[in-house]
């Protein structure tokens, strides 16, 4: 974490007597923000300067979350029973709230979790776009009328609010993430319990204040900070009905599990090991530009980075060399510095994941084409930063080329032909993004066909989803729901078939009469 306990913080006299300048930020329950019940705190730290102390803030405990879950639970009969449409304009104005407050929350997140500006602005208009697209559902929400097997009755479908929804988030999108839960959440007349990641929670209270102000009533959402057992504690309460969660493998594991067990509805969206493939038609300069922002925007950390690069054998060469020059060329530093491309990891365990997979792919027999260490220099000490990194000379069974490293590291793999690009690409244990760079139709439309991916993408990066299209992953990066697009819906509803029977007659279905 970039967050850190107390302990370690305190470490230094000099960091004491700054974090008792800080006023620690709350938890908002049933409309109030307030203090936690527990006296844990964590100390949230800038990944660029860990000088730079974004918050304290605490880390919540049995109590906070009892609480949190009591008031959605109390405010889910009247807000479910808010027309759609009206609460659709609460969700307008809130997009319209956070447009006028896009910049400062752009710096927020960019001081907080290191992405450079205009990535963070990106951040905040995906909210953007969510809350009004998701709006206009409130006018639709639709369902199905349909014929009935008997005369005189109409069957249809409705679309019925779950209840308490756990909504557990990463830090690698601070606002789009938890925007993409929220916002379909509410439409559907949910109430929620949301835990933030505790390496971004000054940006969610940041989303949660503009929410209070567009008029999402007391009760509707309530925000607890903390950790993986503040986490558990949502995921285990007999009142959350659905956790929506958006993390790591590991964890999602562990929670699906534990849903499971308590016979939980469960959305997940976890990792990837997404890959690109550049055919020997390919257009070089787009298919180069499009491995360095799949690769190294967001410093590799999107669960859609481009970790593997598969290259047909007849360019591979001239590829790799274009490549390596134009990485080069892109500069690593703070990000709120507007001339930045690549910020810094996210925190220190991060660091020292990348930093360890450096000997990895070295021992299996990887050639360091680019990067592979801590940039040098006054500007990158206090910060984790890691110098962008490209390997050669990698097979598909590497550790490299199957793990997922979320950093700004990327493996380029040799192959023949389209049947073997799609077999190496296909050759993980997950499936979130893919692409292909090609001029041949054809050939994209085969790969169309064969990737196994939630998302492929046509002359495009793996990354750069759009809000209104289903976005999620097959294998083990997702549990069979697809978030965004109209599909969410079937995420935060549940469906009911309504018969009505006009005939005035007891009418029997399925009976021989
Ligand atoms: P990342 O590796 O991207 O940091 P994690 O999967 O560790 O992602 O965490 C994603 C979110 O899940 C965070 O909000 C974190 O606090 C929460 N979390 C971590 N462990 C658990 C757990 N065991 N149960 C519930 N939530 C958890």
């Amino acid at each position: 974490m970039s967050a850190l306990t107390l302990l370690e913080y305190k470490s230094s006299k000099r960091r004491q007597k700054k974090l008792t300048l800080k006023k620690p930020y709350l938890n908002f329950i049933g409309g109030v923000w307030k203090k936690s019940s527990t006296d844990r705190i964590f100390v949230n730290v800038n990944p660029a300067n860990t000088d730079d102390v974004v918050g304290v803030f605490p880390y919540s405990g049995k109590q906070d979350v009892d609480q949190a879950v009591m008031s959605a639970e109390k405010a889910f009969d009247q807000w479910r029973k808010m027309p759609a449409p009206k609460r659709g304009e609460i969700l307008f104005r809130s997009g319209q709230l956070l447009e006028k407050q896009k910049e400062a929350l752009a710096k927020l997140m960019t001081r907080e979790m290191g992405k450079p500006l205009r990535e963070t602005r990106g951040d905040v208009q995906e909210a953007i776009d969510t809350a009004y697209y998701i709006a206009g559902e409130g006018r639709r929400l639709l369902g199905q009328t349909t014929t009935s097997e008997l005369p005189n009755k109409l069957a249809m479908t409705v679309r019925m609010p779950i209840g308490v929804c756990g909504i557990i988030t990463p830090w690698n999108f601070p606002i789009a993430v938890p925007s993409w839960k929220i916002y379909p959440a509410l439409i559907c007349g949910n109430t929620m319990v949301f835990k933030p990641a505790e390496d971004t929670p000054a940006s969610a209270c940041m989303f949660v204040e503009i929410l209070e102000k567009a008029g999402v009533p007391k009760g509707v959402i309530n925000l607890v900070h903390g950790g993986p057992s503040t986490g558990e504690l949502i995921v285990h309460h007999p009142k959350t009905r659905l956790i929506s969660f958006t993390g790591s493998s590991e964890v999602g594991s562990i929670i699906g599990e534990a849903c499971g067990r308590m016979i939980k509805n469960c959305s997940m969206e976890m990792g990837g090991k997404n890959a690109q493939i550049v055919m020997d038609d390919a257009d070089l300069d787009l298919a180069i530009e499009g491995a360095v922002w799949g690769a190294f925007g967001t410093t590799g950390q999107r669960c859609t980075a481009t970790s593997r690069i598969i290259v047909h054998k007849d360019i591979y060469e001239t590829f790799k060399r274009r490549l390596v020059k134009r990485a080069k060329t892109l500069r690593l530093g703070d990000g709120l510095n507007e001339k930045i491309d690549v910020g810094p990891l996210i925190n220190k365990s991060q660091h020292q994941k990348v930093k360890a997979y450096m000997g990895v792919a070295k021992q299996d027999g990887a050639k360091l084409e680019l990067g592979g260490g801590i940039p040098r220099g006054a500007g990158y000490k206090k910060g984790y930063f890691f110098e962008p990194t490209i390997f050669s000379e990698v097979t598909p069974n590497m550790r490299i080329a199957q793990e997922e490293i979320f950093g700004p590291v990327t493996a380029l793999i040799r192959i023949k032909n389209l049947d073997e690009a799609v077999k190496v690409l296909n050759s993980t244990d997950y499936g979130l993004s893919s692409s292909i760079f090609t001029r041949d139709i054809n050939k994209a439309m085969v790969a169309v066909r064969d990737i196994e991916a939630g998302l492929t993408y046509v002359n495009g990066p793996t990354i750069g989803a759009e809000v209104h299209l289903p976005f999620g992953g097959v294998k083990k990066t997702g549990n069979g729901h697809r978030e965004a697009g109209s599909t969410v819906l079937d995420i935060f509803t549940e469906w009911k078939s309504v018969f009505v029977d006009y005939s005035g007659k007891l009418q029997k279905a399925q009976m021989d009469e």
